[in-house]
């Protein structure tokens, strides 16, 4: 099950459980949250590494998956690692 992370789209209206985001575990089939749990402000999801395909080789796939940009493109199908 993917866990999803939020975080508050206007900090000066947040709360310290959204302020710096929150992590919120739900089926896909649940609706996305349009607001803090807590305070109800407003809250933007956030590009989360951390779901169900990524969580087993722990924070070095984190980072790899968040260099992805890294990767150039060399051809049809071929690309270069850059780390
Ligand atoms: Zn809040």
């Amino acid at each position: 099950m993917p866990i999803y992370e939020y975080q508050s789209s206007d900090r000066s209206k947040s709360c310290d459980y959204c302020r710096d985001g929150f992590d919120l575990l739900r089926k896909l089939s649940d609706p996305a949250p349009a607001a803090c749990p807590r305070c109800g402000a407003s809250v933007t999801k956030l590009i989360s590494a951390h779901s169900v395909g990524f969580s087993r080789s722990g924070l070095d796939q984190r980072a790899q998956n968040a260099g992805f940009t890294k990767l150039k493109r060399l051809g049809k199908g071929e690309y270069e690692k850059k780390f």
